[in-house]
């Protein structure tokens, strides 16, 4: 969608004031289910809420304006948009899909491979020969990528491997959830979907679950739409209102938390109880200068691993106060998950392993919080975790 207005303008205003009936600034929530007649067979632009909403179409606009895509369609959950990407695969075609994705992700690839939906390989999508053997198949539809992964925050060049897909004739999901539009358009690197979990940074303040896929092409987002309709995934008005509240403050928020998540991400680096940090604003991490050409910051989120074991981390976590521990992320507040027994806990411990991810290392989501009571409690919390002199001369 072609929008000449910068994309912090598009968050903080698009629709504003735009209300035919009364004036409302703020665009009002449309919660009705379904919608009159002008007369016997004259159906108004709108019929019934699963299939089009005022307000669901609202936030879809936004979104589209916001990735440049041709339009979007907002789901109930991020998994529900991941699925809603993947109904476009027929038995026998093969979905080429990170080795660190995101749990669910992974779950739901090999739940309907399982069942013969589809085939999927998982793939170092860094190992270039890796990416070029998943391609010379010939079967594979579909390339999802996620970056930067979760949790070890591993970056790929979107537009190396959207190319590759071009020229293998497969298409390109990128999740976004990381970044936010705000950080990173997949779109204009090459990708036919973008893939978000609302839930996270885009609504921003953990109170609502929500999806949504943008498209490059106005046609594949119709064909999404009607599938949409026809399963029933499309999103609450409620939860599309609030999500759009949320993207008025989309930059201000992710600018706030990125600066703090920076400071952290230095602090750590410095702390002799933590063996190594992930994160891709630090020079020292192997995705530095990839993410320095297809993003507009490094975000708000980092991983790292503390020295010792299991027993350390629990100290940790116990010990932390600004930060809570629980999964999800991109709110205002900050966060610590552990990956392994929780936001991973449903992948398989060799696979884990495979992909990287420690019983020590630990996921931060960066909030709006100020500098330093972040920094104060992560070396309170660091000093309770009561790291023995051996693990600290490592
Ligand atoms: C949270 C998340 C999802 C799943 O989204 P839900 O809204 O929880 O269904 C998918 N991908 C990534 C990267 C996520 O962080």
């Amino acid at each position: 969608m072609t929008d000449t207005r910068s994309p912090r303008t598009i968050a903080a205003a698009n629709g504003i004031g735009q209300d035919a009936a009364f004036g409302a600034v703020a665009p009002p929530i449309y919660l009705a289910s379904s919608y009159k007649f002008g007369g016997f067979e004259q159906p108004g632009a709108y019929d019934y809420s699963r299939t089009r909403n005022p307000t669901r179409d609202q936030l879809a606009d936004t979104l589209a304006r916001l990735e440049g895509g041709a339009g979007a369609v907002v789901v109930a959950s991020g998994m529900a948009a991941i699925d809603l990407v993947l109904s476009r695969l027929e038995p026998g075609e093969c979905v080429v899909a990170p080795h660190d994705c995101y749990g669910g992700t992974q779950r739901l690839l090999n739940v309907r491979a399982a069942k013969g939906q589809f085939e999927v390989v998982f793939i170092d999508q860094n190992d270039a020969a890796a990416v070029d053997t998943a391609f010379a198949t010939g079967r594979q539809k579909l390339v999802l990528i996620e970056t930067p992964s979760n949790p070890l925050m591993r970056v790929v060049d979107i537009a190396v491997i959207a190319r590759k897909a071009k020229a293998a004739g497969a298409a390109v999901a990128v999740d976004n959830t990381f970044l936010s539009p705000a950080l990173q358009q997949p779109i204009a690197l090459g990708a036919d979907f973008v893939i978000h979990s609302t839930t996270k940074y885009l609504n921003g303040h953990s109170d609502i679950i929500g999806g949504a896929v943008i498209a490059a092409e106005a046609e594949d987002a119709a064909t999404l739409a009607a599938w949409a309709n026809v399963t029933g995934v499309t999103g609450s008005p409620f939860d599309a209102y609030q999500t759009l509240r949320g993207i008025r403050t989309l930059f201000p928020r992710v600018e706030s938390q990125q600066r703090n998540a920076e400071a952290v991400a230095a602090f750590l680096e410095a702390q002799p109880q933590v063996k190594t940090v992930h994160y891709p604003g630090l020079p020292s991490h192997p995705g530095h200068e990839i993410a320095r050409k297809q993003q507009r910051g490094f975000g708000a989120m980092l991983s790292f691993e503390l020295n010792g074991g299991l027993e350390e981390v629990r100290r940790f976590v116990n010990a932390v106060r600004i930060f809570t521990l629980a999964e999800s992320l991109g709110g205002i507040e900050s966060l610590v998950a552990h990956p392994a027994t929780m936001t991973h806990a449903s992948m398989d411990p060799q696979a884990r392993r495979t992909a990287g991810i420690t019983d020590t290392l630990l996921r931060l989501s960066v909030g709006l919080e100020s500098e330093g009571d972040l920094l104060e409690d992560l070396a309170q919390a660091l000093k309770s975790a009561g790291i023995g002199a051996e693990a600290l001369a490592r």
